[in-house]
């Protein structure tokens, strides 16, 4: 739905002529960093708040560009999903994060955010079932997330149910940004709730903001789901979200992702500690 965002700037037709180029060359670029291996997986740390342990990590993909630096997934994985390429990536991205999640202690889960393109065109059961079996991790250390850009047709709600049935959990996140929340919920029993960053931002300012955190963690303790706030920056924000219940906090205040080597350092240093 989001494909059509650049359309306010197309002025001229030079700049349609311009856009389009860019995009197939983005998409040329995009196809050889996924050759060359130019992406990278980071990972970012997310605390257990009734334990105060490490409760695992998200992946979160990067893209290190030879010339252009680090660029942003919120720049190249529309592209790839325009261009088809998010198959073959998200393939790699499952198959990484799960290898990557198999070197870290037991206990520590991973998550991976499923793009709403490869859920639709892609088998994403024989992907993730591949996934798994090739890095040998546990589906119960397994979770993906998904958005509610993921229409919940009875199809897409049948494959939710057999990633479940496998061991795996489902999260639903941005919680709170779209526009069908509610009946979301309604139509599929996720595992947890993603609380979106905008609301934590807002929260010690912000009474509104406090009320919506307040009560979609009561919400999701009635559905049995568990909860994780995003974007956490504050130790007032940590101590409110604690108080308020949530299950697990993530954000620059716990730690910023991180490469694969630089996440294994981490967790050695929590242990030693
Ligand atoms: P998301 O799934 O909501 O991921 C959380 C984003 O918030 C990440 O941005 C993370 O770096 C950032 N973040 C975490 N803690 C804080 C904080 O305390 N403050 C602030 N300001 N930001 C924080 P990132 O890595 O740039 O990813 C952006 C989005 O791109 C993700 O949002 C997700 O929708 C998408 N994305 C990232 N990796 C993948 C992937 O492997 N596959 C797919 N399909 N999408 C991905
Ligand atoms: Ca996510
Ligand atoms: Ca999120
Ligand atoms: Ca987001």
């Amino acid at each position: 739905a989001k494909s059509d965002s650049s359309s306010s700037y197309r002025l001229y037709d030079a700049d349609i002529k311009d856009s389009r180029a860019e995009r197939r060359a983005l998409e040329g670029a995009l196809k050889i960093a996924l050759e060359n291996k130019e992406l990278e997986l980071f990972y970012q740390p997310i605390l257990d708040l009734a334990t105060n342990q490490l409760w695992g990590c998200e992946a979160l993909a990067r893209w290190k560009h030879p010339t252009k630096g680090m660029i942003s997934p919120l720049q190249f994985i529309p592209t790839a999903e325009e261009s088809g390429l998010i198959g073959p990536m998200g393939d790699w991205i499952l198959e990484e994060a799960c290898s990557t999640a198999m070197t870290w202690p037991q206990p520590f889960k991973v998550a991976i955010n499923l793009s709403p393109v490869q859920f639709r065109s892609r088998d994403v059961l024989a992907s993730v079932k591949t996934a798994l079996e090739i890095s040998g991790l546990p589906a119960q250390r397994l979770v993906l997330e998904i958005t509610e850009s993921v229409k919940l047709t009875d199809e897409a709600t049948a494959t939710l149910k057999r990633l479940k049935a496998l061991g795996v959990s489902i999260a639903l996140d941005d919680f709170g940004t779209g526009y069908a929340s509610m009946s979301y919920l309604s139509s599929f029993p996720f595992d947890k709730i993603k609380i979106d960053q905008s609301f934590v931002r807002g929260m010690m300012d912000s009474p509104d903001s406090r009320a919506i955190i307040k009560a979609t963690i009561g919400l999701a303790k009635d559905l049995k789901m568990s909860t994780t706030a995003e974007g956490v920056e504050t130790e007032e924000q940590l101590n409110a979200l604690h108080l308020a219940g949530a299950s697990q906090a993530q954000g620059y205040l716990i730690a910023k992702p991180m490469p694969r080597e630089a996440i294994a350092a981490f967790i050695t240093n929590l242990q030693g500690t």
